[in-house]
């Protein structure tokens, strides 16, 4: 998400982390369930449709639905796109990379994540992007413990990103999540130049989805006026890929929450 929001830093209730745990895990189960939908001749509108049934199945309000104006259940991103894309009725195709987005409600708390998939061969270049995202996340999921402060974590995102020698999206990235979709605090890729306050030590209850956002070229964005905030798009319209995983800091360490119920992240299919 952007960088702007105003909803407050806060720590949840066990009780609260069990309603976002349920409301990230339909999250996931609609990820597996849509995933060998995922491939080449399919539209993301059709992906887009599959999303929505299966979060109202499972109880759930697909969140992202009129979310700042948003047109539809799931957001994509595809190849040079980086996020919030509405979807379209164009054909997948052998290499395309493509990010399915998805944002769940439940009982007044939200889930978020986010995967990209290769659709049938994809060249070196846009599986190594999207392995660097998966990389990330698994040094997120290392890092975010009681005690580390915002500012490590988020030194440790931006090396495994610049190490691999990608773009890393400036203007975007992870944010708190609870009793709305967005909320503090923004937690950006990188660390170099950025401007924002990063000294928020991590505790038992915080909730945040950490968003890597990462280029084949410039960090630079560009918005498309499709819709009432626009699809981004990497300035000089090379590959991006984007994963999201939602992380609550346990006592001794963090759990991440948008996973089925056997503990998988529902792309396992593809
Ligand atoms: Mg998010
Ligand atoms: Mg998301």
């Amino acid at each position: 998400m952007s960088k702007n929001r105003d909803k407050p830093v806060t720590i949840k209730s066990d009780r609260e982390i069990d309603l976002m745990r349920t409301a990230n895990r339909m999250v996931a189960e609609t990820f597996r369930k849509v995933t060998p939908m995922v491939k080449e001749g399919a539209t993301t509108q059709e992906i887009n449709d599959a999303v929505d049934t299966c979060i109202r199945e499972q109880g759930g309000r697909p969140s992202f639905l009129g979310l700042y104006g948003f047109p539809a259940s799931a957001c994509f991103a595809t190849n040079e796109e980086i996020v919030h894309a509405p979807p379209s009725k164009k054909k997948l195709k052998s290499g395309d990379i493509v990010t399915v987005d998805i944002g769940v409600e439940y009982k007044g708390y939200y889930g978020d994540s986010a995967r990209t998939y290769g659709i049938g061969k994809i060249s070196p270049l846009a599986q190594a992007l999207i392995d660097n995202c998966k990389d990330v996340l698994k040094i997120a999921e290392e890092t975010i413990r009681p005690g580390t402060r915002l500012l490590d974590l988020c030194l440790a995102m931006e090396k495994c990103i610049s190490d691999a020698g990608f773009g890393i999206v400036r203007d975007y990235g992870g944010h708190g999540i609870g009793r709305y979709p967005h909320e503090d605090p923004f937690i950006p890729n990188y660390v170099a130049g950025y401007n924002g306050d990063l000294s928020l030590v991590l505790r038992k209850g915080h909730v945040i989805c950490i968003e890597p956002m990462v280029t084949a070229g410039t960090y630079k964005t560009k918005i498309i006026d499709d819709w009432n905030l626009g699809t981004v798009i990497t300035k000089d319209r090379k590959l991006s890929a984007h994963w999201e995983d939602c992380f609550a800091v346990t006592d001794e360490g963090c759990e991440v929450l948008d996973r089925t119920e056997d503990g998988k992240d529902g792309t396992e299919l593809n």
